[in-house]
């Protein structure tokens, strides 16, 4: 019902980058879901009507993204060369670039601020959707020598052109957050009522909110196992939405978002929720995730482009590793690719294994523990120079031979996992499983897991439409059960590094102690939980003074979350960028700490007894353990009230 944002653009002309910026400003005025989707749906709706070629970069605009996840194509820019970028194209001098920030905290601001004090003597030619696209490609993308020159060159360029809300929308794209709030599944919904209305307009009719409702539920499952607007938008323009899963399925080189777990705290917990049911029990190895794709050079089915700089389809030959986060690690392990044919058996040519690649000991026969894999080089490994040897344990298989097996049950898709691959010692196995199914068996499961160096147990639906694989989702349906945290808060926490604090005595020249937040992806912000100084060795340390050094900046992000005037003021804040795993002894309600508030109690949570135990590389800091996921396990545990009592949380 809201009216539309842009006036219109002559139908085949390139889409104004005003367009967009318009409809995110409309979007980041108003806090309602509803409206912030219809915003977005408008634009698209009139991007299909008028440049529908141009619809797949809008797309990638909106969620501030260049390209799909798997071609590893990033901004996220720092504030110096942002701050130098804004100060050149504006004519300002760093200084005042700075002080301005440190008044206002949003770069995105400043550089409006700095255009618009700007006279211009000479009219710029208008951004449009494809000329910031292209622009913002190349200032990722850019290698070599002079690279910061051209990087800062490429920004100056976009920022001259930029009129009014451009130039903070753009400087905000180029830090890697638009921060208006519209969440990436706020996007698809707003893609498919706008579609659908497209195409019911071209035939003259109106969309019924059923058909709305069906487009949008037909986009979410395909998306969710073709993650992939570069194939999805094409198709739904030859074929429209309501026939996208008949032409869109789960490809090879199209990494899925991996099914998660839910924490338990007790084996009864586990058998609770699996009451009646037929699960199954699984060593959860301590690796790296790994999604494992392939289509033989020979396989005579093809698969359409997935990328943004192929024109041509067929996509053919094709082995890769996916990390749990779509990234590309293919060059992280070519020692596993080198090998991956000799796994297969005759009959197979294509598959999607979902993996853990675990530190492997050679001599011993047996998994190491996870900080030897860290240890490897991540980029850029050249098979005959690795030292730390790697086998990869599969625990479930996506796809096989041309067709997803997503729909099947877990019995089947193992069944088929076991017939089509021959383990090979030391470089290729089958997770450790067993079908026990009472508390006795599973605790004698659970110490053989340990012994065998695993972190504990995933324990899994068996049969029945609860096994299906579920992609990106933290289902309830899989549940782990790590051995050490059976008496603790559950499970451990993947927190992100916003600040620190220097270090005294022995500890002056690095970082003491450190302030670590949860992430609140509804409105896209950063709750700190606590403040951590225990758990860390002297070499790590020194290691994350020299890695946090460089993303410190002048003011917390507006998009933090940390009561201010109080004594936890950190000396230095981070770009957020790092992620550590921390455990702790409880979570209790906090007058500082802002995790989580507004979820359990108005009061925010915090740790008790913070403790690091890793750095979380495979994960971004939007992977990190979330509000609701806190919320969820204060609430499960016994927590101590304010008047001092026990009292149970509820579930
Ligand atoms: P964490 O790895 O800290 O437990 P997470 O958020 O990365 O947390 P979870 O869903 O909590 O993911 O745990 C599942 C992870 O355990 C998977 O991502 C995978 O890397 C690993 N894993 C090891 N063994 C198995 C298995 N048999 N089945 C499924 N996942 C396994």
């Amino acid at each position: 019902k809201l009216s539309h944002p842009y006036p219109d653009w002559p139908a085949g002309a390139l889409t104004p980058y005003g367009a967009l910026v318009k409809t995110l400003t409309l979007v980041e005025g108003t806090t309602k879901r509803l409206e912030k989707l219809s915003h977005a749906s408008l634009l698209l709706r009139q991007v299909l009507r008028l440049t529908p070629d141009d619809l797949l970069t809008v797309i990638h605009l909106m969620t501030n993204k260049l390209a799909a996840d798997y071609e590893g194509v990033e901004l996220g820019i720092g504030e110096s060369l942002l701050m130098k970028a804004i100060g050149e194209s504006c004519g300002r001098s760093m200084d005042k670039i700075r002080e301005d920030q440190r008044e206002i905290g949003d770069l995105g601001m400043v550089a409006m601020k700095s255009r618009n004090n700007q006279g211009t003597l000479f009219k710029p030619k208008p951004l449009t959707i494809k000329s910031v696209h292209q622009g913002l490609l190349e200032i990722a993308t850019v290698k070599g020598e002079g690279g910061q020159g051209r990087k800062v060159a490429g920004i100056n360029r976009l920022l001259a052109a930029a009129k009014g809300d451009e130039a903070k929308y753009l400087v905000r794209g180029l830090e890697g957050k638009l921060r208006t709030g519209l969440a990436d599944n706020t996007i698809i919904v707003a893609l498919s009522q706008a579609q659908i209305v497209h195409e019911m307009e071209a035939k003259g009719k109106k969309a019924s909110v059923e058909m709305l409702t069906q487009a949008e539920l037909k986009l979410r499952s395909v998306f969710s196992e073709l993650p992939s607007y570069e194939v999805i938008i094409p198709t739904m323009a030859k074929y429209g939405i309501m026939e996208l899963d008949v032409h869109c399925k789960l490809q090879p080189g199209v990494p899925l978002k991996p099914m998660l777990a839910k924490p338990t705290k007790a084996i009864s917990e586990v058998l609770d929720r699996f009451e009646n049911k037929r699960f199954t029990c699984e060593y959860k190895y301590d690796g790296e995730r790994a999604q494992i794709h392939f289509v033989s050079p020979d396989s005579s089915i093809t698969y359409p482009a997935t990328s943004i700089s192929a024109t041509t389809s067929a996509t053919k030959g094709i082995t890769k590793i996916f990390s749990r986060n779509s990234e590309n690690l293919s060059n992280k392990y070519p020692d596993i690719l080198g090998v991956l044919d000799t796994w297969v058996k005759p009959g197979v040519d294509s598959f999607v294994l979902d993996c853990e690649a675990v530190a492997w000991d050679k001599e011993e026969k047996r998994v190491l523990p996870f900080q030897q894999l860290m240890t490897r080089k991540k980029k850029d490994v050249k098979t005959e120079d690795v030292k730390v040897k790697v086998c990869v344990f599969a625990f479930d298989i996506l796809f096989l031979n041309g067709k997803s097996l997503c729909q099947e049950t877990l019995e089947e898709r193992r069944r088929l996992m076991h017939a089509s691959f021959t383990p090979v010692e030391g470089e290729f196995s089958f997770a450790t499983y067993a079908d026990a199914n009472d508390l006795e068996q599973i605790q004698v499961f659970l110490d053989e897991s340990v012994k065998a160096s695993c972190e504990g147990l995933m324990v899994k639906m068996l049969d029945g439409e609860g096994s299906r694989y579920e992609p990106s989702k933290r289902s309830h349906n899989w549940l782990k059960i790590k051995k050490d945290y059976l008496s603790g808060i559950g499970d451990s926490l993947d927190l992100v590094v916003l600040g620190a604090y220097y270090g005294r005595g022995k500890r002056t020249s690095v970082y003491g102690a450190f302030l670590l937040a949860c992430y609140n992806p509804s409105n896209q912000t950063y709750e700190t939980i606590c403040k951590i100084g225990t758990g860390f060795s002297e070499v790590n340390l020194e290691e994350f003074h020299e890695i946090l050094s460089k993303l410190e900046i002048d003011k917390p992000k507006p998009f933090y979350t940390h009561d201010g005037g109080n004594k936890q003021q950190p000396d230095v804040w981070f770009e957020p960028k790092i992620v550590w795993e921390v455990k702790a002894a409880d979570l209790s309600l906090s007058p500082v700490y802002q995790a989580a508030a507004g979820i359990a109690d108005d009061r925010g949570i915090s740790l008790r007894f913070p403790r690091f135990i890793r750095v979380r590389d495979d994960k971004n800091s939007e992977d990190a353990t979330s509000s609701r996921q806190v919320a969820d396990m204060y609430n499960r545990q016994e927590v101590v009230t304010s008047n001092g009592k026990k009292s149970k949380g509820v579930d």
